[in-house]
């Protein structure tokens, strides 16, 4: 059984609330098995998992975080790219519109492949459509860091890595 099942049928909401999850780490496959549809209006499961996931993310010092990077395998992720930490966002069932022919390089690193980094070629804007918690469709154009970090989590729930990109130029 799913531990997230056991707590909610043995545990109140807040025991559910504080259920520990652990960022999933390559080489572990669930990295790259594939991710489900996330079903409308969002379970109180859902919710509990992405404010759990916004919280890991700034556990963890990234401003991304995929949900099958913590062990669910579902189309959703959060994001949050400001520099005071205060505008977390969620996507879920995200799917790319259209991604700019112009690409640039930058070196990337992944919660999931801890002190390694690597060099990856990325679409300069990317237009993406996504479903909010209350399940409404939003549409945007992302530049920039967004923008990469949006394709870099996408990659995620398609069960891609940094490191398909190309090789790893740092080994901490
Ligand atoms: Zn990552």
């Amino acid at each position: 059984m799913h531990l997230l099942c056991y707590y909610y049928l043995c545990g109140t909401k807040k025991k559910l609330n504080n259920i520990p999850m652990q960022i999933v780490k390559q080489p572990d496959t669930f990295l790259r098995q594939p991710t489900q549809e996330v079903k409308f209006p969002l379970s109180e499961e859902n919710n509990i998992i992405l404010d759990n996931m916004i919280k890991i993310m700034y556990q963890a010092n990234g401003i991304g975080l995929a949900a099958n990077q913590v062990g669910y395998n579902r189309r959703m992720f959060v994001m949050d790219t400001s520099n005071e930490k205060d505008s977390p966002q969620v996507f879920i069932n995200p799917i790319v519109k259209s991604k700019n022919n112009i690409k640039t390089n930058d070196i990337e690193g992944c919660l999931s492949c801890p002190g390694e980094e690597v060099k990856v070629s990325r679409s300069i804007s990317i237009n993406l459509e996504w479903k909010c918690r209350h399940g409404k469709s939003q549409h945007k154009t992302f530049y920039y860091l967004p923008c990469r970090v949006v394709q870099h989590e996408m990659d995620h729930i398609n069960g891609k890595l940094i490191t398909d990109h190309g090789p790893i130029l740092k080994r901490e």
